[in-house]
């Protein structure tokens, strides 16, 4: 046991509230990416291991798009169409989930750095 203050823990929704992610801790960075999907829908992409975000509203609220490889299904509000989060499609064992980083508070993101990936390269 220690005497460590809690991590902060984050909340976001989207436009309409529907659904709502609580993420465990602060992103240390998130990612700007340019490929065909994300270049429409301008998500900033946080990463967090399956598991330790809390989607309520999901997947009741929401709706899938698959493409490409469809290793992964992307998920928006049924109502807002907010793009929220996606989650793999691979088999066990999952590295990771993606959070839409624009969900939360940009004030509780600040100094969260972001990066440019060139996901465009991955397009077919
Ligand atoms: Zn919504």
């Amino acid at each position: 046991m220690n005497n460590e203050p809690a991590t902060p823990i984050l909340h976001g929704s989207c436009h309409c509230g529907a659904v709502r992610l609580t993420l465990p801790s602060a992103p240390e960075n998130a990612t700007s990416c340019n490929c065909s999907l994300c270049r429409r829908t301008g998500g900033i992409w946080a990463y967090y291991e399956l598991g330790t975000v809390f989607v309520e509203g999901h997947p009741e609220n929401t709706e899938e798009y698959i493409w490409g490889d469809r290793t992964l299904r992307n998920l928006r509000c049924k109502t807002c169409g907010t793009p929220t989060h996606w989650e793999p499609l691979t088999p066990p064992p999952h590295e990771r989930m993606g959070v839409n980083a624009r969900l939360v508070d940009p004030t509780l993101l600040e100094g969260v750095e972001v990066r440019e990936v060139d996901g465009r390269s991955w397009d077919e």
